[in-house]
């Protein structure tokens, strides 16, 4: 696997052209949606991204422990977590539970020292973040601001249905977030970074950018909403590239049984390959006889099932290569290459999926850079 971390930094400087005025927050969790922490997170900043967000505490700690200093968001965390380490090491945490917002206040009481955090409504998801509690949540946060234990920095939010640009929840909202910052205001907590727009809408909803916008996948360049096209249509490359070596190309007659099951049978006299990597690697086992590849410059689709560590490729009678060509699993749709949105089609999922989950077996190389 290859990761071309100056697409990560010119993927962020032109979602920071795109959100400007409205700063940008690269969203690096997942271990970068499988792109590796702590590189995109510097490829992130080199491109402009003000602050750097993660679900989880560990990865955000972990970006510190390797240097990182840039303005870091967490909001994701049960009762037990370590959230006096994440003050001490100057991480924002997001309170999106009663619990949490009393958590946070011991912590900072214990420590003296007001804490920096942000504050989740849910304005419709239904997922993280304050929903009934709400009118509860701004008179905590209020009185807590009033006693100098909590510094509110920011109040955001995050959308159902921002791949779908005109579905009528993404304005319901857009609408309840503005409500709900204007309650907040009207009990003295006015927090300066508003932020709701994830990749989706901070390429398709300006409305939605408010003071900072809260990009994934596209940092990695790839497209959230892949009705309108690939991600070159927004100016964004892919950085994630995955390819393999053919490590074994045999004859085989018509009638041959391919791989586990013999799903795929020949049907006529041919050449297969064997390309070894595999579910263990990452390779949706959802997409056995349909993942695409690249060989040679020509489009195949893998042959039967996906294996531990292993596909076989029908290649062909007319196959001219050989063991140690590159077969092209994951790469660039503009150039040809099969995209992870290609992938995600052929095994029932989401590109989001398809990246993250490329295992960290698969060796890495980092091009572009160092940042
Ligand atoms: C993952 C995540 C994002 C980024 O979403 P993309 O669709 O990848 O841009 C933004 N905000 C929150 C809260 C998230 O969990």
């Amino acid at each position: 696997m290859s990761i071309d971390l100056d697409a990560i930094r010119d993927n962020v400087a032109e979602l920071v052209r795109r959100a400007a005025p409205a700063q940008v927050l690269a969203v690096v969790k997942a271990d970068a949606y499988g792109h590796g922490l702590v590189d995109s997170a510097r490829a992130a900043l080199a491109g402009g991204a003000s602050w750097l967000g993660v679900a989880q505490l560990a990865e955000a700690l972990r970006l510190r422990e390797a240097g990182v200093t840039a303005p870091l968001l967490t909001w994701l965390f049960a009762p037990g977590a370590d959230i006096g380490g994440a003050i001490d090491a100057d991480i924002e945490v997001t309170v999106g539970s009663m619990w949490s917002v009393d958590a946070v206040l011991a912590a900072a009481r214990e420590r003296g020292a007001p804490a920096r955090i942000q504050v989740k409504v849910d304005t419709g998801l239904g997922r993280g973040g304050i929903l009934t509690d709400w009118p509860q949540m701004v008179a905590r946060l209020a009185a807590a601001h009033a006693e100098g234990a909590v510094e509110v920095t920011g109040v955001w939010s995050h959308f159902a249905w921002a791949d779908a640009p005109q579905h009528p929840t993404v304005r319901a909202q857009q609408v309840r977030f503005e409500e709900a910052c204007e309650e907040l205001a009207r009990a003295g907590v006015r927090p300066p970074l508003r932020h709701l727009a994830n990749s989706a809408a901070t390429l398709t909803n300006p409305s939605a950018h408010f003071d900072l916008v809260r990009p994934g996948l596209a940092v990695y360049g790839l497209s959230p909403v892949p009705d309108l096209g690939d991600s070159a249509h927004f100016g964004l490359r892919e950085a994630m590239r995955v390819t393999a070596r053919l490590s074994l190309v045999k004859r085989a007659a018509a009638g041959q049984g391919v791989s586990y099951g013999h799903e795929y049978v020949t049907d006529r006299d041919t050449v297969l390959g064997l390309v070894p990597m595999g579910y263990a690697d990452g390779i949706p086992r959802a997409a056995g006889g349909a993942g695409p590849v690249l060989v040679g410059g020509r489009r195949l689709t893998i042959a039967g099932r996906v294996c531990m560590d292993q596909v076989v490729l029908d290649l062909g009678p007319d196959f001219a290569g050989a063991a140690g060509d590159e077969v092209v699993v994951l790469g660039r749709a503009a150039d040809g290459e099969p995209s992870a949105q290609d992938w995600a089609q052929a095994a029932g999922t989401i590109n989001y999926e398809i990246v993250t989950r490329m295992s960290p077996r698969l060796p890495r190389v980092l091009l572009g850079g160092p940042f």
